[in-house]
């Protein structure tokens, strides 16, 4: 068994472990992930993480309040996102908390815009959920430019309404 977390960021031996999760490449488009290796119950506990404090947004960093985040690129902070997620975060308690059933191999996802006021980078998503957003914004930031286009160019792509015969 090895801990997920370097030696130095290991206050609690709750902290995960390598039997409870591995990181993972997650199909080559949002980098790695975290997969969990054994069955977790819907609303239990699923981890505690750790991470250092910052006032500044990292990729790979979660936000606590409006100008404290927790930047962890080891575990939480890979987490994948998911607009119909199986995970929540509790920023206060640092738990991520299971909102589903999660079996062995499951990816852990969390939804984004649940923590985070302004993401390090708008991003496009294809979760798979039947409310995804298409595109991933903070909770408090708008559809950048990239993302207008994005979202232009999607729309065209979809089949057009019938429009009704006078
Ligand atoms: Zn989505």
């Amino acid at each position: 068994m090895a801990e997920i977390y370097p030696r130095e960021l290991i206050v609690d031996e709750t902290l995960p472990n390598s039997e409870q999760f591995t990181v993972t490449a997650v199909d080559g488009r949002v980098g790695r992930g975290i997969r969990a290796r054994i069955h977790f119950e819907r609303g239990k506990r699923v981890a505690k993480f750790a991470g250092m404090l910052s006032n500044t947004v990292f990729q790979h960093s979660l936000q606590i309040s409006p100008a404290t985040h927790l930047h962890d690129p080891y575990f939480v902070g890979l987490l994948s996102h998911s607009c119909a997620p199986n995970c929540v975060l509790d920023m206060q308690r640092l738990e991520i908390l299971a909102l589903l059933d999660i079996g062995p191999g499951e990816l852990l996802t969390i939804d984004y815009a649940v923590t985070e006021d302004t993401l390090y980078r708008q991003f496009p998503c294809d979760c798979g959920s039947s409310h995804c957003r298409r595109w991933i914004t903070g909770r408090r930031e708008a559809v950048n430019e990239a993302g207008k286009a994005y979202l232009t160019d999607l729309n065209g792509k979809l089949p057009r309404a019938r429009r009704s015969a006078r």
